[in-house]
């Protein structure tokens, strides 16, 4: 490679100094590279000019002809510029408003190209374009703005189209020759893709007009041919990565599995046949001389600590030691408390490791003497470590970026790693996105659990609301109240849910009412949520602190106000927390006024809804992957072009070709300009081609 475009800053383009590089750097572009896969966000036709006397009021035109006048009117704070031009068949005035300045780009005899939505002006009846795209007719003819095809950008202030336009146009002069072709040629046949150069060209600078709509549909085979490159690195990343673990060396866990069975006696219920397959599916991978990386997915309830215990056991028999990392101090707790009941009897214990001074337990963890460890992220600390950690298992893992379970994985030596998670997505993007994973589900919740009713209710049905919390509360059972809280810094969120804690304890005197925030200390949390578990507090008014996997059967009414300002997963997370027992339960969302819009969408599908997968499904479709992913998908690389719902097919086969291509060039030695563009892509997310 002559040049390394993805090296050079874009500061290095004529026409782009350091105030014009940050408004870049806005959308995204830091270097050439960058610029070539910022995309038009749509074309506009301005290739046909058109004589004057044949152009009409209300359409967008293009003209060419001379300037015959070039004048400044009106009061200097409200100047006009106008200039008029005239082709021979008519004339047409471009005005331009308090932009006195212009006046020197147009002389009276120069021939230019207006560009614009045509409107009659009606005082004189003459046509006027009011601030049209324009250029000069030059030698060569090779217009940027108008006269053809052009492209217009997603921008951020402070940059016009025009000058984006015309730097755009100067990279491809200079530096497209410079753009090597990485696809290996097989493929690019394969998958019917045009070459490189011409896809950025056409993309940027169409030259064939019959383009116009597939370009602005986004099916143009140039395009198709960027976003299939950007596909092929990301499924490329995964492919490498996954044949790197499954050539390494691992732990063979073989054992009787003793402790499982005893474990499966002591629980009060049978396994369900989907957590049976995933246990086995589990075990199978464990006793293989390769380290397991399993994604489990399974809606919320669905029972996924019980799998995980059996596996930790396995592990456990075995001679090794286990650790169960959670998002929530208030999850790890929980588990660390349920685990213990459920292993007593076993003669294990399990220990617990939270953020916080004290740790007692470490020097036990180290010297391998604790075989069971649950914790929070601060398991993965420095001071933490293990004597041989064999299996780490990680709950609700889309609440943790992708380095920080590489750090849990780096506490043992190849140790097998469980993934759980009930934000669940299809299974053709699950593939995908955690390419470097296997894949289970648990697809089946336990025997009779009655849907959750839910509920949507205007603020001013208040009483119907504690009329029914009252009834279940006499009946025995418990209640969650949720306020839109969701970050610890929200001051006035977290008013309100204090707020709402006075306002509940008002109008029910007679019961027992609870407040729990993410603002607490732990010990204060851990009191609340132990009074809750125990049923001394029958109300428990609270933020997102408790989305995630607590587990209180005997509380069956989820209420949650301005339901409207929660997304449509984290709304399910939350009707979770109950329909855990045998009983009725209830979700119950406030909602304020009008039911328009996405908010409106959100909370219907969730009376519609009880399926975790079919929400997730929605709520990616609302929310567009983006936001969707967000910030859990940290850790992996950005998406420009590509768009993997609307791109799902073009996914599939860069999947397949990706995944090919690495069983037979697992090191890509034939293909250095691949290989690089692969390093590029990935870069600062993960040493695809570091040995260890
Ligand atoms: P999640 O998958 O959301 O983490 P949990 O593991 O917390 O779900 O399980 C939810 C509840 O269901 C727990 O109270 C658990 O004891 C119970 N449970 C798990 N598996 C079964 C089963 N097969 N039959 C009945 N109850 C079960
Ligand atoms: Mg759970």
């Amino acid at each position: 490679m002559d040049k390394d475009l993805s090296a050079l800053e874009i500061q290095e383009v004529t026409g782009v100094g350091p105030r014009r590089a940050k408004l870049f750097a806005n959308v995204g572009i830091r270097t050439i590279k960058d610029s070539l896969s910022y995309l038009p966000s749509r074309y506009e036709d301005r290739s046909c000019i058109r004589k004057i006397c044949d152009i009409g009021a209300g359409r967008l035109e293009t003209v060419r002809g001379k300037i015959t006048s070039s004048v400044i009117k009106g009061p200097k704070r409200f100047s006009l510029f106008e200039i008029a031009v005239n082709d021979g068949t008519g004339i047409v005035r471009g005005k331009w408003f308090n932009q006195p300045f212009m006046k020197k780009n147009f002389k009276v005899g120069q021939e230019v190209v207006l560009s614009g939505f045509v409107k009659v002006n009606p005082h004189f009846r003459g046509l006027e374009i009011d601030n049209p795209e324009y250029e000069f007719v030059s030698e060569d003819d090779s217009f940027i703005h108008t006269n053809r095809v052009v492209p217009v950008y997603g921008l951020t202030d402070g940059i016009s189209q025009k000058q984006f336009r015309k730097i755009m146009f100067g990279i491809l002069t200079d530096y497209l020759d410079d753009v090597e072709d990485p696809l290996p040629e097989e493929i690019m046949k394969r998958q019917n893709l045009p070459p490189l150069r011409d896809s950025i060209r056409a993309v940027h600078f169409p030259q064939d007009n019959a383009l116009l709509d597939a370009l602005n549909m986004g099916t143009s085979v140039y395009q198709r041919r960027l976003v299939f490159d950007e596909l092929f690195l990301f499924e490329l990343g995964m492919a490498v990565m996954r044949k790197k673990s499954g050539r390494k060396k691992g732990i063979a866990f073989k054992c009787g599995g003793i402790m499982r069975k005893e474990l499966f006696h002591k629980i009060p219920f049978e396994l369900t046949g989907a957590q049976k397959r995933v246990i086995s599916d589990i075990l199978r991978d464990m006793e293989r001389p390769h380290p397991m990386h399993r994604l489990l997915q399974g809606d919320v309830g669905c029972g996924k600590t019980v799998v995980a215990l059996a596996a930790m056991l396995t592990a456990v028999e075995c001679g090794y030691q286990t650790a169960l990392m959670a998002p929530t101090e208030i999850l790890a707790e929980q588990h660390y408390l349920s685990i213990n009941g459920l292993i007593r009897n076993l003669g294990l214990t399990a220990e617990l490791i939270k953020g916080g001074p004290k740790n007692s337990c470490l020097e036990r963890v180290a010297s391998g003497q604790i075989k069971i460890v649950v914790g929070t992220h601060a398991l993965i600390q420095e001071g933490v470590s293990f004597r041989n950690l064999g299996l780490a298992v990680i709950d609700e893992q889309h609440k943790f970026g992708v380095m920080q379970r590489a750090h849990l994985r780096k506490k043992g030596i190849d140790p097998d790693v469980l993934v759980m998670t009930a934000t669940p997505i299809p299974r053709s993007l699950a593939l995908t996105l955690y390419g470097d994973l296997d894949y289970s589900v648990i697809d089946e919740l336990p025997p009779g659990r009655k849907a959750v009713i839910t509920r949507i209710f205007k603020p001013s049905r208040k009483e119907q609301i504690y009329t029914l919390l009252a009834d279940e509360i006499r009946r025995g059972r418990q209640v969650y109240v949720v306020y839109p809280v969701i970050e610890e810094s929200d001051r006035a969120g977290l008013k309100s849910a204090v707020e709402g804690r006075e306002a509940f304890q008002k109008i029910f005197p007679e019961f027992s009412v609870g407040l729990l925030h993410g603002r607490m200390n732990s010990a204060e949390k851990e009191s609340v949520i132990g009074s809750f578990r125990k049923g001394r507090i029958d109300i428990l008014v609270t933020t997102t602190v408790i989305e995630v996997g607590v587990d209180v059967p005997n509380a069956t009414i989820m209420l949650i106000v301005h339901a409207e300002r929660f997304g449509l997963s984290q709304l399910h997370q939350l009707r979770g927390r109950v329909g855990r027992g045998a009983e009725r339960s209830y979700c119950l969302l406030i909602a304020d006024g009008h039911r328009a819009g996405e908010a409106g969408l959100r909370l219907e599908k969730m009376v519609q809804c009880s399926d975790g997968f079919r929400i997730a499904e929605e709520d990616l479709a609302i929310r567009g992957p983006g936001e969707f992913f967000g910030t859990r998908q940290a850790g992996m690389p950005d998406l420009k072009v590509a768009d993997i719902i609307k791109n799902a097919v073009l996914l599939e086969s860069a999947r397949k070709e990706a995944f090919q291509l690495i069983d037979v060039s697992p090191e890509l030695e034939e293909f250095p300009l691949l290989r690089q563009s692969l390093e590029v892509f990935w870069k600062g997310k993960a040493d695809l081609f570091k040995t260890g």
